[in-house]
């Protein structure tokens, strides 16, 4: 009787902090699913311009599948002038030739957006690792094409468009629009800063906020 005493206050002494760690990983599970991770909202059309899907495969090094807050959108150029380098080309690279990691979440052109990566997982777009937080970690990257047969002030505007539907998707504030220089020393997005047009776009993106 007395062993068997023993015995299961030896149990009741190695089971309690066992318990006590599967609940604290479970109140931590329940954090993390609560503030690391964001269900993506799927758009077809973004106030009049649509919205392509053409997914790069999960398991591809462009495509880590690390889940994450959303806290910013970060506008970038894709700095190819080339003829044809519209959202199209550019959804077929990132899904059949990409034969590094970057990555991002939508390409716009002067008729239509390409999505890439869904808005809650990481894409590699904004040169600073998994900072947090960070461009990587908690931006959706917005690449505007530059290709010399667009229309830029098109995409301009498209890009806007596109901005408006993903703040109101998140909840964001017109200060979480972000350029990709705000996380890395890159000139980026070229042509708006290099204009001085990030005050306008903002002032574009609020305004179709409030059209219907
Ligand atoms: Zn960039």
């Amino acid at each position: 009787m007395k062993r068997r005493r023993r015995k299961k206050r030896v149990l009741r002494g190695c089971l309690s902090p066992a318990v006590l760690f599967l609940l604290l990983v479970l109140v931590l599970w329940i954090l993390c699913a609560r503030s690391c991770r964001q269900e993506s909202v799927e758009i077809t059309e973004a106030h009049g311009v649509p919205v392509q899907t053409l997914y790069i495969r999960e398991g591809d090094a462009a495509r880590p599948g690390i889940k994450r807050k959303i806290k910013y959108i970060v506008l970038h150029e894709t700095g190819n002038s080339a003829k044809g380098a519209d959202a199209a080309r550019h959804a077929m690279y990132l899904r059949f030739n990409n034969e590094d990691d970057t990555s991002w979440h939508y390409t716009v052109d002067e008729k239509e957006i390409y999505h890439h990566i869904p808005d809650g997982e990481v894409a590699w777009h904004a040169s600073d690792g998994l900072d947090n937080p960070g461009g990587n970690r908690n931006g959706i990257g917005i690449e505007l094409c530059v290709n010399s047969d667009g229309d830029f002030e098109r995409t301009f505007d498209n890009a806007a468009r596109l901005v408006a539907v993903l703040l109101d998707a998140y909840d964001l504030k017109p200060d979480d629009i972000r350029q990709h220089a705000d996380f890395t020393n890159k000139n980026c997005p070229e042509t708006i800063r290099n204009n001085g047009r990030m005050e306008a776009f903002v002032t574009l993106v609020e305004q179709y906020r409030t059209s219907e």
